[in-house]
């Protein structure tokens, strides 16, 4: 009976610990490492599952794609690892100017995605604002807090439509929109109604 028993709770011990490492795994899979938010694969996976769940429940859902402007010239002027530090600090001030339910991640280089549910467009815009006041208005520190460097951002937002709307023409409205504050000069949010 105890030999059973041992056996049983072995067992069980090993089977623990494979389900942790599997959780570890699969964690770090969707986990961008240098600014600890999810990643684009995590985004891919979750996007439609948002925008199914507000279409059913007919809630409002916002994204809004942010782009640091002229990154490039940061990582030339100041080198690659302070462009990662202003990347983590870019991050850092996104997750605390946005609420638990929105789902924040980096999509790639120097660009972010943020979904946000029970979102209409209006409130995303008054977020999308804020955000890019509080990357212009305070520098980034670089070289070991040593020195400050002036960093703002792009930001293109878009709103799911109540009819005959898909994830991918949302995000597509997202970029446009992105786009479009590029071109009119930057550190601006852009948020169409249509
Ligand atoms: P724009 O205002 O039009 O967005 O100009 P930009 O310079 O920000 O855009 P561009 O796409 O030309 O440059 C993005 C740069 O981001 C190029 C690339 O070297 C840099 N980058 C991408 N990923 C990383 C990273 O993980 N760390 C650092 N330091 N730089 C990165
Ligand atoms: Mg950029
Ligand atoms: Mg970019």
């Amino acid at each position: 009976m105890i030999a059973r028993l041992r056996t049983q709770i072995r067992r069980k011990r090993y089977n623990d610990s494979l389900r942790t490492s599997v959780a570890t795994t699969v964690e770090m899979a969707v986990t961008d490492p240098l600014t600890g938010l999810h990643n684009r694969r995590y985004l891919d996976g979750h996007l439609q599952n948002l925008f199914d769940r507000a279409v059913t429940r007919r809630r409002p859902l916002s994204v809004m794609i942010a782009d640091i402007d002229r990154f490039k010239s940061i990582n030339d002027r100041w080198g690659h690892d302070a462009g990662d530090a202003v990347l983590r600090e870019f991050a850092a001030r996104l997750r605390r100017n946005l609420r638990g339910i929105d789902l924040v991640c980096r999509y790639g280089g120097e660009e972010f995605v943020i979904v946000m549910p029970e979102t209409e467009l209006t409130l995303a815009e008054r977020v999308a604002e804020r955000v890019r006041i509080q990357i212009a208005d305070v520098p980034f520190p670089v070289a070991d807090c040593r020195e400050t460097i002036s960093v703002t951002t792009s930001l293109g937002v878009a709103a799911m439509k109540a009819v005959g709307d898909s994830v991918e023409a949302l995000m597509k409205r997202a970029d446009i929109a992105l786009y479009e504050a590029k071109a009119r000069g930057r550190n601006r949010v852009v948020a169409p109604a249509a």
